[in-house]
């Protein structure tokens, strides 16, 4: 039995970024939705005593897609702080400095790697996410993903390498139409200020 997580923040933290509108509906109703449907899909099957990750691995259909909607979202909602702790380039350099050496070795600059996501984010075709994730060497690598797409699991490239995603940007319009309706790229440009980027540190 999965449960819904609770916000590390209150409802109203992420404004202007992301509404109290658009939070109520994307984790109270969208997020709680794939958790009951997942619950209800795995009672009684091998699943039921997997976990999160496990499933999203070993699980094809309905079952995948919940289960992977819900570890996405998971780590989409976790990684976000209130924009009054906005951090500036320099200060990602100080909050992630082992994450932001490695940025900068392979894009010379955080704001061309910033770049070289939103634009991975604006050009995915319907619904989807685009992911950081680190490789076995902790060199890291820009993906998008359909649907409940994870790169753990997509076979991304043919070496069975493991891909740990630490930084994900949810391109749903669910995810940001109340707020910005189809300017999907002003979205992408404004999650920026609400990264906590010790907690993608952390990850990575
Ligand atoms: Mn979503």
């Amino acid at each position: 039995m999965l449960n819904l997580i609770q916000l590390p923040y209150a409802q109203d933290a992420l404004e202007p970024v992301i509404s109290t509108n658009t939070l109520d509906f994307h984790h109270g109703k969208h997020l709680k939705g794939y958790v009951d449907n997942l619950n209800k899909l795995i009672v009684g099957t091998p699943f039921e005593k997997m976990s999160l990750v496990d499933i999203v691995r070993f699980s094809d259909g309905p079952v995948f897609n919940n289960a992977g909607q819900v570890l996405n979202h998971n780590l989409y909602f976790k990684q976000f702080q209130n924009q009054a702790s906005h951090q500036t380039d320099e200060r990602i350099c100080i909050s992630a400095p082992k994450l932001s050496k490695q940025i900068e070795k392979q894009w010379g600059t955080i704001a061309a790697f910033k770049a070289d996501f939103e634009s991975m984010g604006t050009s995915l075709f319907g619904s989807g996410w685009v992911w950081l994730s680190a490789r076995e060497d902790g060199s890291l690598l820009i993906t998008q993903e359909s649907g409940a797409g994870n790169p753990i699991r997509s076979g991304w490239d043919k070496s069975g390498e493991i891909l740990k995603p630490i930084l994900t940007f949810d391109v749903w319009e669910h995810a940001y139409y109340l707020d910005y309706q189809n300017r999907r790229a002003a979205y992408l440009q404004a999650l920026w200020s609400i990264i906590n980027w010790s907690a993608i540190e952390e990850l990575y």
